[in-house]
């Protein structure tokens, strides 16, 4: 769908400047090896954004392969229930692969085609990131890895068979804590050593400059749909914007073609998991402070001795103990609210979308749901609130069956 260009407003403007820095937050901590990889990467990125043979195949994949654009849904029996703002869902857990993190992959996929690159390298937790990397592999021709933890492997076995099907290679990581953390070192150490061949498929807003930017600019499709979207329909903009945060590549996604809005509000929701202490949640806004994680300065969840925290979430997308720079700026800007909700009232939020509107989604936008849940009724009824609905939740099915929420 081409956007009117009627509907478009000023550019937003949050950066990154040259150095890749969101404010103080971005940036490039990387070791000398890794430096050229992403200098190269950043300046072929640099070439393929402003062209139109780029953009223009980029977007046939999305519409032809991916199922773009999706569409947006107002909940009304949501609405109902809830007794306050009108719900839309934007219904990214449409698209091919179950979630937005195709979007990313296909953008990141062609660039790695036209870098002359046969072989791409992932990091996976869930194994979301990692079906989509493969899936795009595929489609493109491309070799393709995907580095994931031994714990992780282990209770998502159906991703892995997917990924292997796929024809995708899983390497198991037995180091660390065996999840996604060391899943990313391992991947990034892959690509150090055959860089002359390989891209590293970065799932999130993360990493080193200029990934955050990059993999935003990838994600930004679905704020400019949602955008146009609620304009042609409603002939207004939302009230309040809101989506989960984990890497935080769906919500800055949705979010960032709203900032010079300053009528709209946005609301990011981090995994509260079990309670507030250290360990047993990923809520870096409340419980973290800066520091570097995988190459980039951001709020990291870390010991009194700066050692980075384990977490804990029920759904393994937001379970990682960083979040993406532009999100600490937009943090300490206060242009974005940030908020964290339990593994049970995600649980139950879960459960009553799928009751009142037949739409069964992934735990992590279910965190979204739950704070529309806890803030819909207290608004007036001709205020909007869009949530992304960033994923489906066949991949949960297990974890619901296990939580006893029936
Ligand atoms: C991976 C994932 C997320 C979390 O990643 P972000 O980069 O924060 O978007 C959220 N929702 C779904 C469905 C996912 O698969």
């Amino acid at each position: 769908m081409p956007i009117d260009q009627s509907t478009m407003r000023s550019e937003p403007n949050t950066g990154p400047n040259a150095r890749g820095r969101f404010g103080e937050f971005g940036g490039r901590y990387v070791p000398e090896t890794l430096m050229h990889p992403v200098e190269e990467l950043e300046q072929a990125y640099q070439l393929a954004r402003t062209d139109p043979n780029f953009k223009a195949e980029l977007d046939r994949l999305l519409k032809d392969f991916a199922g773009r654009p999706t569409p947006l849904f107002p909940a009304q029996r949501l609405t109902e229930r809830l007794g306050g703002a009108q719900i839309y869902l934007k219904r990214e857990d449409l698209l091919h692969t179950g979630a937005h993190k195709i979007n990313n992959c296909l953008g990141q996929g062609l660039l790695a085609q036209r870098m002359g690159k046969t072989r791409l390298v992932a990091e996976t937790g869930a194994g979301q990131h990692g079906v989509a990397t493969a899936s795009v592999a595929a489609l493109l021709g491309l070799e393709c890895v995907v580095y994931m933890g031994e714990e992780d492997m282990g209770r998502q076995a159906p991703n892995v068979f997917r990924m292997r099907l796929l024809g995708a290679q899983v390497v198991c990581v037995s180091s660390g804590t065996k999840t996604l953390k060391d899943a990313i070192n391992e991947g990034m150490r892959d690509w150090v050593t055959n860089v002359h061949d390989t891209h590293y498929l970065m799932g999130s807003v993360l990493g080193p400059h200029p990934y955050p930017m990059m993999v935003r600019d990838f994600q930004r499709i679905i704020g400019q749909e949602a955008r146009q979207q609620i304009l042609a329909s409603v002939g207004r903009l939302p009230d309040l914007l809101c989506a989960c945060v984990g890497g935080g590549s769906n919500s800055i996604g949705l979010f960032y073609d709203f900032i010079p809005d300053t009528s709209v509000k946005m609301v990011g929701v981090e995994a509260g998991g079990r309670g507030p202490d250290l360990g047993e949640h990923a809520a870096r806004f409340a419980g973290g402070k800066p520091g570097v994680l995988h190459g980039s300065y951001t709020y990291v969840l870390q010991t009194e001795d700066g050692l980075i925290a384990s977490t804990h979430s029920v759904s393994a997308g937001l379970d990682y103990p960083a979040v993406g720079p532009e999100h600490a700026a937009l943090f300490r800007r206060r242009r974005v609210e940030y908020t964290h909700v339990s593994d049970r009232e995600a649980l139950e939020a879960a459960r009553l979308l799928s009751q009142v509107e037949g739409i069964i989604p992934a735990l992590e936008p279910a965190h979204a749901l739950a704070e529309v849940v806890k803030r819909a009724p207290g608004m007036p009824r001709d205020q909007m609130i869009l949530v992304n609905l960033s994923g489906r939740g066949d991949k949960d099915l297990g974890i619901f069956q296990s939580a006893g929420i029936l």
